[in-house]
């Protein structure tokens, strides 16, 4: 592979369109696309949800998700998806769709994840509602590029008999689709360690384990999150900087950040992509994932995300690279499929490594 002689070289968004790219933090119920809410809306008799009864009217009552003072106004706005999502008909057409928008960015590996728990207030079972969304992944697999996984979610702001109760449906499904168990939520007054028992038991049957922490909430959350729950990777992460030594912890095990810059700074928890801690924590080798959190609510996708860690965080192009190509090297897959994965993807990577370029 030619080795490029300087790191300052300059991206376009095209460019990062072009790039083979892996997402790895995204949620089903925040990832519809406009038309199919309002599609499913009619179909089912259920306009009353929506705000709006246009896509027009939609996406420009959407916009104002923007002032959510809190990640907890944030996850307020996800009353417009649940209540469509009660069908396996939906399910199944919401999960292939989201794989195909993906596939259609040059995505080639992507891990989807929800609370199976929030798609059971029309009499599905826990068990149907799993199925019908792998059955969607594993359709759109085939018909297009891209690897998939799915992620199944505890909830933190409920009972943690609730949570043990998914952590069981995704060790149950661990050899067909579901790759890892997480932690969801509103986090404030809500620690992991309220849901330990449910890691515990998903860690006792050797599934991979993300959990969000340090998003809305400082990092003592992340602290739980690793020493209490045993997580492999942290969602967010973002008040990691605030501890220099569980920062260091983070650094050296190479625990990986699913960081969402657009999300965050819908939820307020930075003031702004220029003030986002992405750079620092690039810049300081940690192992930064780039992701989307919810394609719908904050409209992007995976190029847009990677372009504005670029152009608006200020994360320069040969440590951006990385941080794409760290999509794949931290991939709940099985180690081979991931080297598999990882070579194919070096081998189609337009941008070649440069004198920065880490070891590995
Ligand atoms: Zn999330």
């Amino acid at each position: 592979m030619p080795t490029a002689s300087t790191s300052e070289s300059t991206l376009s968004r095209n460019d990062i369109a072009a790039w083979p790219k892996a997402e790895l933090h995204c949620h089903l119920d925040g990832s519809l696309r406009l038309a199919t809410m309002l599609d499913l809306a009619k179909t089912q008799g259920k306009m009353n949800v929506l705000p709006a009864d246009s896509v027009e009217g939609l996406r420009e009552i959407l916009r104002s998700i923007d002032d959510s003072e809190t990640l907890e106004a944030f996850l307020a706005w996800f009353r417009y998806t649940i209540p469509l999502m009660q069908t396996k008909e939906a399910l199944h057409r919401i999960a292939y769709e989201l794989v195909e928008d993906n596939a259609q960015e040059n995505v080639r590996y992507l891990e989807v994840r929800y609370g199976p728990i929030l798609h059971t207030e029309e009499g599905l079972s826990l068990e149907a509602v799993n199925e019908a969304v792998l059955a969607g992944m594993k359709e759109a697999e085939r018909d297009y590029n891209i690897k998939t996984s799915l992620i199944i979610c505890g909830l933190r702001d409920r009972y943690e008999s609730a949570s043990m109760r998914q952590a069981e449906l995704a060790v149950a499904h661990r050899h067909k689709g579901v790759a890892a168990f997480d932690l969801a939520g509103g986090e404030a007054g809500n620690p992991p360690k309220g849901h330990v028992h449910a890691f515990y038991h998903a860690r006792n049957h050797m599934m991979n384990l993300t959990i969000h922490a340090g998003e809305s909430w400082g990092p003592d959350s992340i602290h739980q999150a690793l020493f209490y729950c045993g997580a492999h990777r942290i969602g967010h992460g973002i008040t990691l900087q605030q501890d220099p030594e569980l920062m260091q912890y983070v650094i050296d095990h190479r625990i990986p950040l699913e960081i969402c810059p657009t999300s965050n700074v819908q939820t307020h928890v930075v003031p702004g992509y220029e003030a986002h801690p992405v750079a620092y924590y690039a810049e300081n080798d940690v192992a930064v994932t780039i992701n989307t959190d919810n394609r719908l609510f904050s409209r992007t996708s995976m190029t847009e995300e990677l372009w504005r860690t670029h152009d608006r965080c200020g994360v320069p192009a040969d440590q951006l690279r990385e941080i794409a190509l760290n999509g794949f090297r931290y991939a709940f897959l099985p180690h081979a499929e991931r080297q598999a994965l990882l070579e194919t993807v070096l081998n189609d990577f337009p941008m070649p490594p440069t004198d920065e370029t880490p070891v590995w």
